[in-house]
């Protein structure tokens, strides 16, 4: 996240052409990260990193990843996904 608020899938993206929202005093980080706009810069990245500029020479991109949902990219099954973000 940017000093802004600006919200991006990664870190790589340091010049947000993906950005998912801005968290702002009546949006939070959970409505950003979990809204629709977040899962299609999922989607992009997963289906279509060749035209991602950020992810296209990336040596971490995993491809076997086939569910853009949040609870696909984490790999710690103790995490209690429904009070993660409470
Ligand atoms: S493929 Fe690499 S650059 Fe792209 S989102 Fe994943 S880790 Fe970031």
């Amino acid at each position: 996240m940017f000093a802004d608020g600006t919200v991006v899938a990664c870190e790589q993206d340091y010049n947000a052409k993906l950005a998912m929202g801005r968290v702002t005093d009546s949006l939070r980080f959970k409505d950003i990260w979990t809204s629709s706009q977040a899962a299609a810069v999922r989607q992009q990245i997963r289906d279509n990193y060749k035209e991602v500029s950020f992810c296209r020479n990336c040596p971490y991109r995993d491809r076997e990843t086939t569910d853009v949902s949040i609870q696909a990219h984490y790999i710690n099954k103790d995490i209690d996904y429904e009070t993660l973000f409470s």
